[in-house]
């Protein structure tokens, strides 16, 4: 027939062509095994508590497989659905041995930390981090005996002075939260190889389609899902991937954690995760143009965007990443608490809310706490996610936030 099969893993047909295939081919293809899409498109919500088995010797062979991942088990083992969307995941990142899905994006940084690390162990943990991921290093992990060294997210290769006896994982973040400093990833990876240290990245911002970690020497990369995998704000889900010789430690944490991502969410990031690709394009396509247009006003002290030589770390972005999404931030010029609060009050397009990667546009004020000191950018600074709307009628309604932002500074 000349046809590609989508399910080559299973079929074994030959036939596979995958490895060629192009990130925007593999989020449309990505674990769709036959086998479990039934010849449907998109695999069905599979639901489950108890999985029956034929008789006892079927099921004492079952619990005695290893790769219970891929075996009907025990509802919280999974099914076909969550199987489907780990897959897909796995199949973004080329050289992955596997992923695993939890009920949220914090979920999964907890859990990919504690799949390396035991008391006694040091943390590096970079100073621009998503704010919970601080916050469990500062109590869950502290309390366990693990401690936690904040580095600066613009260190690059200067972290192999930060790498001590104990220290044995970096979490990097890049670009980081609020402030989108962009990490010299390489640099940093080949700082901890040299002393096997793990590397683990929280690649939310990026996916694997415009940074993909694990080829470049991440250990296990983080994606909250809830942002642009389900790219509807209407479900919490998290992914961690790991790189080769981390899948199973992962794996066995997570299943003593008792973690498990409910089969009704994996289907919507699944179905999320198809569009993908196309939805990226245009939140980086408006959010360019919107971040070219903020820093052209004389309201604007400045924009941290990664694409823009304004970033710190821009250099970076410019080398390693394939392209931008729609998060950004940028800072009000003599704002303060009162006069931002104005202009994210008039905004008509923008939504006031927490998370982002949905297909609406959000506007909140970002004030990043820091371990090492909080940076200073002339102002107070909004954080921006660009959705899909019309990237000019999103500048109109900036604009006229503008006229409220200069009534309020009075
Ligand atoms: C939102 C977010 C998370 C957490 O994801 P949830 O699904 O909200 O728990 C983790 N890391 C980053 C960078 C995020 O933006």
């Amino acid at each position: 027939m000349g046809r590609r099969s989508f399910h080559t893993q299973i079929d074994g047909n030959g036939m596979s062509g995958k490895d060629d295939d192009q990130p925007a081919t593999r989020v449309v293809t990505g674990g769709r095994r036959k086998e479990w899409t039934q010849g449907v498109v998109n695999t069905p919500v599979w639901r489950a508590s108890t999985i029956l088995y034929d008789n006892v010797a079927h099921l004492r062979e079952t619990g005695k497989r290893r790769d219970t991942h891929h075996t009907l088990y025990y509802g919280r083992r999974g099914t076909p659905t969550q199987w489907a969307l780990a897959d897909a995941l796995t199949e973004l990142e080329p050289g992955a041995e596997g992923t695993f899905l939890y009920c949220s994006g914090v979920a999964a940084v907890t859990a990919a930390l504690l799949s390396v690390l035991t008391p006694g162990d040091e943390l590096l943990l970079v100073d621009s981090a998503y704010d919970p991921t601080t916050n469990f290093a500062a109590g869950f992990l502290k309390t366990f005996g693990i401690a936690t060294r904040h580095y600066d997210p613009l260190v690059g290769g200067g972290i192999a002075g930060l790498i001590g006896e104990k220290t044995r994982a970096i979490l990097l973040e890049s670009p980081g939260s609020l402030t989108f400093e962009v990490q010299d990833i390489p640099a940093i990876v080949a700082a901890a190889k040299a002393r096997e240290i793990v590397t683990i990245l929280d690649n939310t911002w990026a996916t694997p389609l415009l940074f993909p970690a694990i080829e470049k020497g991440i250990d296990l990369t983080i994606l909250a899902c809830t942002k642009y995998v389900v790219g509807h704000s209407d479900a919490m889900l998290g992914s961690v991937t790991a790189g080769p010789g981390f899948f199973a430690k992962l794996r066995n944490i997570s299943f003593q954690l008792g973690q498990v991502a409910s089969p009704d969410d994996c289907w919507l990031g699944a179905r999320g995760l198809r569009t993908m690709a196309v939805r990226l394009k245009q939140h980086e396509a408006s959010a360019l143009k919107i971040a070219q247009w903020l820093s052209a006003r004389p309201e604007v002290a400045t924009v941290l965007h990664p694409a823009l030589p304004s970033c710190p770390g821009h250099e970076y972005f410019v080398r390693d990443f394939k392209g931008s999404s729609g998060l950004f931030s940028f800072a009000l010029r003599d704002g303060d608490e009162a006069s931002r609060a104005a202009f994210i009050d008039a905004l008509r397009l923008f939504g006031i809310g927490f998370s982002w990667g949905g297909f609406e546009s959000l506007a909140i004020p970002a004030d990043p706490k820091r371990a090492l000191g909080v940076p200073h950018h002339g102002g107070a600074l909004v954080r921006l996610h660009i959705g899909l709307e019309d990237a000019d009628d999103l500048i109109a309604d900036l604009d006229q936030g503008f006229v409220a932002f200069r009534a309020a500074q009075g």
